[in-house]
């Protein structure tokens, strides 16, 4: 077993994360930070409350729906790992996702947004065009494809590290350094790999958005998304910030527009209990991504040798398309990957046959998930949309968990030569 060493995180990342809350100061001495349920806040001086409605009464909260302590010892833990100036959590990935489109872009605006997302946040492009955002998707993979649709009007790029589920790596510097040249807020999907195997800021990423319900949080127990912002993107360049929030430090300004339009306004806050659940999880994240990506380049080595197996899609594979750029890049390959068989027509029936890979919806969890693409999360976008993404009609997205490599090994050998002895 070969444990990633990764270049780019400082050597203190779990100590951070697993000592954040006390060096903050959680209560009683509390090693974790407790489970804040109220939803109200109240104060002695009728002059602290006006003051939390004028912004003068720090570190005070006004209502839980704008983020309780619970929330706010969680966000300082992502500042940290991301190395950012800042961070806001959501309810959902997908809620952080729509609120920095829907607050920092406006009727008008120009996103370019690659064409291998999530795909609930490539359907959720179709109604930012229904508002007037015009939006175009291009294959991000090289960035003189991204170049080549910036228009004056062009306010925000979206990619993805890793793509879910053909594994395309986005051109991360190339897409970093056109940005930066023109001064265009570039919006980096983290999920996939994490802070640990990778930060988008040291490419140029002004925000970093989490699904915090995947590797961050990583038991599968509870749902979360989170903005990060990064420092390096200019706001007071920026249109679209309204004037109350252009005040203060400039690096505040895109993340007080998306905490009070974004969160407070628009409502879809974090949970204490899941901001909770999920700050536990963050604290075992470089083990489970360690153990995770080592487990999932064994199986991606294993099938791209069996003969029932066609193409493998597994970005620290030396024949993925982009595999210098990843190994160059990420400390490690991360938990996702997918393939093909030879025989598209055994595709069902070859997941009916594995018995430790659980058939389910969703990604990063602790229990290794498979799911056939096509048939089920790419279902309503159409064939037309499965093309364009890559998205072959009997493409198997795998989400390694933390079982045994060899366990794991042996389920999907025992699966791909049809049966064998039940065991
Ligand atoms: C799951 C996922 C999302 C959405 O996150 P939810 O927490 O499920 O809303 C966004 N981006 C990527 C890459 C994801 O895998």
């Amino acid at each position: 077993m070969t444990t990633p060493t990764p270049p780019v995180h400082p050597a203190t990342f779990t100590a951070d994360i697993v000592h954040t809350d006390r060096r903050f100061g959680a209560e009683h001495g509390s090693l974790q930070k407790p489970i804040h349920t109220a939803v109200q806040y109240g104060f002695d001086r009728v002059d602290d409350l006006v003051g939390v409605f004028q912004g003068t009464t720090k570190g005070a909260y006004a209502y839980a729906r704008q983020g309780t302590p619970t929330t706010s010892a969680l966000e300082a833990r992502l500042t940290r790992m991301e190395q950012g100036v800042g961070t806001i959590c959501f309810a959902t990935g997908m809620a952080a996702i729509t609120a920095v489109f829907l607050t920092l872009l406006r009727a008008g605006d120009h996103l370019v947004c690659s064409q291998h997302v999530f795909g609930n946040t490539n359907s959720l492009l179709d109604t930012l065009g229904d508002l007037g955002i015009a939006v175009d998707k291009v294959d991000a993979t090289e960035a003189e494809n991204v170049a080549a649709v910036l228009r004056p009007d062009t306010r925000m790029v979206f990619v993805e590290t890793v793509a879910n589920p053909a594994t395309q790596v986005a051109d991360l510097e190339g897409i970093g350094a056109l940005c930066r040249e023109r001064g265009i807020l570039l919006v980096v999907d983290n999920t996939i790999l994490s802070p640990w195997l990778f930060r988008p800021g040291d490419i140029g990423a002004g925000l970093v958005v989490h699904s915090l319900t995947k590797s961050i949080g990583g038991h599968g127990n509870a749902l979360g998304g989170a903005v990060v912002d990064t420092g390096r993107f200019d706001w007071s360049g920026y249109p679209n910030i309204a004037a109350p929030y252009r005040k203060g430090d400039t690096k505040q300004w895109g993340l007080t527009q998306l905490r009070k339009k974004g969160l407070r306004d628009m409502g879809a806050s974090l949970s204490s209990q899941h901001a909770h659940a999920i700050a536990i999880g963050a604290e075992t994240l470089s083990l489970r991504m360690n153990h995770a990506s080592d487990s999932t380049l064994q199986l991606a080595r294993f099938l791209e040798s069996h003969p029932a197996v066609g193409r493998v899609h597994y970005p620290f594979l030396p024949s993925h398309p982009q595999h210098g750029r990843a190994t160059r890049l990420f400390a490690a390959g991360s938990w996702l990957l997918s393939f093909e068989l030879r025989d598209a027509d055994d595709t069902l029936a070859f997941l009916d046959r594995l018995r430790l890979a659980v058939k389910s919806t969703g990604l990063g969890d602790t229990r290794t998930l498979v799911i056939p693409v096509a048939p089920t999360i790419f279902w309503e976008a159409g064939a037309e949309v499965r093309a364009r993404m890559g998205i072959a009609d009997g493409l198997v997205r795998v989400s390694v968990g933390l079982e045994e490599p060899e366990q794991l090994l042996a389920d999907f050998r025992q699966a791909l030569d049809g049966g064998g002895a039940p065991g």
